[in-house]
């Protein structure tokens, strides 16, 4: 591993007569940011964050990398939410880990997206990960560093949720180039995502928007927009961090169905081709 912050090997620890620019003399942020493998190349990374599980972070992640790989871009997905590993699921992928005894290699999605995800170090989809924080963050790591990913343009990161211990790894690990913030109306509410929010900012991760998930829900009969979750307060929310909303997505059955069909590539979601727009100018 790299790692940037050590001093040169040089040190007798008298900053004064030194003049290395390292974070223990300059008082700066220390950085903790690792580095691919030396055979995988990735040109742009994109974290795809929320303040807590179920609002559909894996689906915005899946949907995104789907949308850029459709626009002819080598896209990768590194699933990052280790004890709630879903893009297994969502892409169909059921194999399990290959590798050439020094990198393991991705999973090929129907349309060539590259996945890793826990789900191909288990036996069985319904093994539980019982692991400790520690374990968990030195996993991520590893599908960093010690997977050979292939040539990629975008890679997206299904972060893990919160702002524990966990998130913070991954937060700290990966040279993100940004994060897209996913909250539900109800979420949204919560200080977690502000806290998220808050977290990118003080590692100097550019916050590129906001997507609200499950925003409302369109009557069948009489196409009327039933706002369940309650009314929106995304924008004040955007305003306040100077950010974009760069999406809201209706909370609709096909979504779901080609989720759990893992089916996802097959699906378009008009509302985020901003969010991938915005993207392909990083
Ligand atoms: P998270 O990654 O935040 O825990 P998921 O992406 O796994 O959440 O979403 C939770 C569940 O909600 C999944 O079954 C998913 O298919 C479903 N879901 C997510 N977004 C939508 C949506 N816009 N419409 C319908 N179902 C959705």
């Amino acid at each position: 591993m790299t790692d940037r912050n050590q001093n040169p090997e040089s040190c007798n620890g008298a900053c004064e007569t030194c003049g290395t620019d390292c974070p223990s003399r300059t008082g700066g942020a220390p950085d903790f940011r690792i580095e691919p493998h030396p055979r995988s190349s990735i040109r742009k990374m994109i974290g795809i964050v929320s303040g807590k599980g179920g609002v559909g972070k894996s689906f915005v992640t899946s949907a995104l990398a789907s949308e850029m790989q459709r626009r002819g871009y080598r896209t990768g997905v590194l699933d990052a939410d280790i004890t709630g590993p879903s893009m297994g699921k969502v892409f169909g992928v059921t194999e399990k880990a290959m590798g050439d005894g020094e990198l393991m290699y991705p999973a090929f999605t129907k349309t060539g997206i590259q996945v890793v995800t826990s789900n191909m170090l288990l036996q069985s989809d319904d093994q539980p990960i019982v692991w400790r924080g520690p374990v968990v963050a030195g996993l991520i790591k590893q599908f960093y560093q010690e997977v050979f990913w292939d040539r990629v343009d975008y890679m997206f990161v299904d972060m893990p949720p919160g702002t524990g211990d966990v998130p913070l790894t991954a937060f700290q690990s990966f040279p993100l180039d940004g994060i897209i913030v996913v909250t539900s109306p109800q979420d949204l509410v919560s200080m977690v995502v502000e806290k998220a929010i808050n977290m990118a900012r003080m590692m100097n991760i550019r916050v590129l928007g906001l997507v609200e998930n499950m925003s409302w829900v369109e009557c069948s009969d009489c196409g009327r927009k039933m706002y369940v979750f309650g009314e929106s307060h995304i924008e004040e929310v955007a305003a306040k961090f100077g950010t974009e909303v760069l999406a809201r997505i209706p909370l609709d059955e096909k979504n779901a169905r080609a989720s759990d069909a893992g089916d996802i590539e097959d699906l378009e979601v008009e509302p985020l081709k901003k969010a991938a727009d915005l993207i392909e100018t990083l």
